[in-house]
């Protein structure tokens, strides 16, 4: 019997969840091929495909998926709608397999689950099921893929907020393949700043310009959201916006009101040109900053043709104002 290819684009809610699928696929005895990482031919393909209003996330998602064309058998895609009780997720992702098929040329089959925890648990259930019965009729097995893809997530986010290790050295700790992120100069750093944004913008190389690694280059210690328990993200989402109002806003207003009062030197926040809950949700931090005079906050939108030298620039520029702040003299 032939093992079926599966593949998952290296993009999106790969980074939140790339431990529990593999585990979920490769227990069910397929084979997990994932897209290589982000490159200017990847956007370049994404861009091409959906309309320029797009955000860039979807853009790179769309790339990615256009990469796994013809060394797959299948790709998957899932619709997440909801994590949390009453709190949806962006309509890009809740779409996000009738848009792949209708956009990516020569799409290859999909495979699809829904996830959204305001159905009953049953309907959850019968999703995973679903999608497991493409590999196998035994009930048992399935479940038994289920509950070990659920261990390896537990174990993801352990590695991350007990151990402070970033997304792609919890990756790469798990399955040595996730371009774990060092720099020479780890360690000798004299400030701590919080990057800010979506796992997807902030630890995509290429998407991102390098923002971690420049930051490290340029003296300072990374701290990001998934290095915080969740609990602290809530209450830092609470603190700042009163509820949550989109999944996954808790990276960038929870950090931001989790870091605003911690120790950390500076933030700065990242976001894709074209993203609707991050243009308000970023307004919401802005204008809690202004009222309570915190910390030196810095927000970068960033989409494909945004120049590596401004970047810089502005970096620079900003790390020199949290020195002087420091030191008493701004
Ligand atoms: S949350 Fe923003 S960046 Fe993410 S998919 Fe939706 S619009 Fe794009």
């Amino acid at each position: 019997m032939t093992t079926l290819k599966v593949g998952i684009p290296r993009a999106l809610i790969y980074y939140h969840y790339y431990p529990m699928w593999r585990t979920f696929f490769e227990r069910l005895g397929a084979e997990v091929v994932t897209s290589p990482a982000t490159t200017g031919r990847v956007v370049r393909a994404g861009s091409s495909c959906v309309v320029s209003q797009t955000c860039l996330s979807m853009k790179v998602y769309c790339g990615h998926v256009m990469s796994l064309v013809g060394q797959c058998d299948c790709i998957f895609v899932p619709a997440i709608r909801s994590v949390e009780r009453n709190v949806y997720n962006c309509s890009n992702f809740l779409g996000l397999p009738d848009l792949v098929k209708a956009v990516v040329p020569d799409c290859p089959l999909i495979l699809d689950v829904d996830i959204d925890v305001n159905r009953n648990k049953r309907a959850l259930y019968e999703s995973i099921y679903r999608l497991g019965r493409r590999f196998t009729w035994n009930p048992f097995a399935i479940k038994d893929a289920a509950e070990a893809a659920w261990r390896a997530h537990q174990d993801y986010q352990m590695l991350m907020s007990g151990e402070s290790l970033s997304i792609p050295q919890a990756i790469d700790r798990l399955f040595g393949d996730g371009g774990a992120d060092t720099d020479a100069r780890q360690g000798t750093e004299d400030l701590t700043v919080a990057v800010i944004g979506h796992p997807y913008m902030i630890h995509d190389d290429y998407a991102s310009q390098r923002l971690v690694f420049r930051l490290r280059g340029l003296g300072a210690r990374v701290v990001t959201a998934e290095m915080v328990p969740a609990a602290d993200l809530d209450e830092g989402v609470r603190k700042l916006a009163g509820r949550p109002y989109w999944t996954y806003e808790d990276e960038l207003v929870g950090a931001a009101g989790h870091y605003l009062h911690s120790e950390v030197d500076g933030i700065v926040g990242i976001v894709p040109f074209g993203c609707g809950p991050d243009s308000v949700m970023v307004d919401v931090v802005q204008r809690y900053v202004k009222r309570n005079r915190t910390k030196p906050i810095m927000i970068l939108t960033i989409d494909e043709h945004t120049g590596e030298a401004g970047l810089v620039t502005r970096l620079e520029a900003y790390l020199d104002m949290v020195r002087r702040r420091r030191r008493g003299c701004a």
